[in-house]
């Protein structure tokens, strides 16, 4: 737990999930860390503190910055294909994780790098008025600003805007499915599949994080997809991605799209080399071996990997190339033109067009 800086007064919200403990500490209960606070402390996050007697989030309305981006980058490959989604964050991260391509973000400790008020509805109104099918809470972690997040959603919803979460899924049993319930699409962080890579490297542990997934396939209408980020010596091996793809077909189904992307040294993981093609080739093997359907893999330009095969008969479906699309096949109703395969996903009758740029915008 850190200390609060008090000096800079911020906007602040009333936050939910948490409750007083006997000893006059208040718990978080937010995610699985369960931070206790005395009075002026603020979580792990940072964003959540006590103050008085209460829990507020101090980034409630207050944004790192927007951009339009393609739905393919969140990545999802089977959502709204090639439109724009209108993505932002805020500060701080429930997640320590060693290798955090975001960390100017995730670690910042700077309320005024954040942008002045952007409250709810001026966001919807912006993904509305710059042409968005979604908004993607992205960046640094949604949970840890649910309650803003949630708001957000909720006005989308308003505007037929579909909300889209980018989460490492580390959320408590409370809060999960109150999180999610506006939520249309998520993209969930498995970063590896042991418990000691978790705690190792991230500092959370992996059973929240399936338990976050088998709720969202299992229990919600929220489009899931599944990224792994492949990083050399930590969590490649043909063992540990093997069992990972073992479970996702298990437990979740085959349907469900996982995206193997390169790693890049950063944060404080400096010294382990870049996540070579080759790896991420084997890895998209080993899930396509396990029995899933639809395996990407991000970060690298592999035509055949970012493409979208009919699992019934084999056709390219949707011809992607960094984030671009090539061609697209589908019927208007979502269903392979060659041999009328059903392709699990939410489709438009036609794709968007909007490319491969990214557009930062002001709002
Ligand atoms: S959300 Fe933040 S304050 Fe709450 S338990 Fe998690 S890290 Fe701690």
């Amino acid at each position: 737990m850190t200390p609060s800086t008090g000096t800079v007064q911020q906007q602040t919200n009333a936050a939910k999930w948490w409750h007083r403990l006997d000893d006059g500490r208040i718990q978080c209960d937010l995610c699985p860390r369960n931070c206790r606070l005395r009075d002026g402390q603020r979580g792990f996050c940072f964003v959540r503190l006590r103050e008085d007697d209460h829990m507020v989030l101090d980034t409630y309305g207050r944004s790192s910055g927007f951009c339009l981006d393609p739905i393919e980058k969140k990545p999802l490959a089977h959502f709204h294909p090639g439109t724009p989604v209108l993505s932002f964050g805020t500060a701080g991260c429930n997640l320590g994780c060693k290798y955090c391509q975001n960390w100017e973000i995730s670690t910042s400790r700077q309320f005024d790098t954040l942008a002045a008020e952007a409250g709810p509805d001026v966001i919807a109104e912006a993904a509305e008025n710059w042409g968005a099918r979604s908004v993607a809470f992205t960046y640094n972690d949604p949970v840890i600003f649910a309650e803003y997040a949630i708001d957000v959603a909720r006005a989308c919803r308003a505007r037929r805007i579909e909300p889209v979460a980018v989460t490492a899924g580390y959320i408590s049993d409370d809060a999960r499915a109150e999180f999610f319930a506006p939520m249309a699409a998520a993209n969930v962080d498995l970063k590896g599949f042991t418990d000691d890579f978790y705690r190792r490297v991230t500092g959370g542990r992996l059973a929240t994080v399936l338990d976050t997934l088998t709720y969202l396939v299992h229990e919600t209408e929220v489009w899931t997809e599944i990224t792994t980020l492949v990083i050399p010596g930590h969590n490649d091996s043909d063992e540990e991605l093997a069992r990972m793809c073992a479970w996702i077909t298990r437990e979740l189904g085959p349907d469900v799209p996982l995206h193997f992307s390169a790693f890049h040294p950063d944060n404080r993981m400096l010294d382990v080399a870049p996540t070579p093609p080759s790896t991420l080739r084997r890895a998209r093997q080993i899930g396509t071996d396990a029995g899933l359907h639809f395996v990407y893999t991000g970060n690298v330009h592999d035509r055949d990997a970012d493409t979208t095969w009919c699992p019934g008969c084999g056709a390219a479906l949707i011809v992607r190339d960094w984030y671009q699309i090539i061609d697209y096949r589908l019927t208007s109703d979502g269903c392979c033109p060659d041999c009328g395969l059903s392709i699990p996903g939410r489709f438009d009758r036609e794709p968007g067009d909007f490319g491969r740029h990214r557009i930062p915008i002001n709002i």
